[in-house]
């Protein structure tokens, strides 16, 4: 197994200001989010094309960021890093994930690859 990174909080206060901070990041990027939406409106297709770039970078930044698993969106929860997708998953998301490839590695062993093509995704949690 690869050497895991897990951002747990063991101490309460910590967890509550961690959390709180998580959501009040996600609440102003997904606003300024929102707010770039609205400034495409009549606008000309060049203009709208650089504003949904902006748009796009600013969800990629949060897709990448610990704020919110990117599975489930919780932010609220231990956070563990793949390496190898660069995201950050909650822990029960990564461990859904880990349970659900040895659970289908079990039925359909080595033609697991044949049956399904999302082997790297699920092999970058275990
Ligand atoms: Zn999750």
């Amino acid at each position: 197994m690869k050497d895991k990174k897990i951002i747990a909080y063991k101490n309460e206060r910590t967890k509550k200001i961690a959390f709180n901070l998580r959501r009040l990041i996600v609440r102003a990027v997904m606003d300024e989010w929102m707010k770039l939406l609205r400034e495409k409106k009549n606008k000309p297709m060049f203009e709208c094309v650089r504003i949904e770039n902006v748009r796009s970078d600013l969800y990629g930044a949060l897709q990448a960021s610990i704020c919110e698993c990117s599975s489930c969106r919780d932010t609220d929860d231990d956070m563990e890093y793949n390496a190898a997708l660069r995201e950050w998953y909650c822990t029960q998301c990564a461990q859904e994930y880990r349970d659900y490839y040895h659970k289908e590695k079990e039925i359909y062993g080595d033609h697991y690859g044949k049956v399904h093509d999302d082997e790297d995704f699920y092999e970058s949690f275990l």
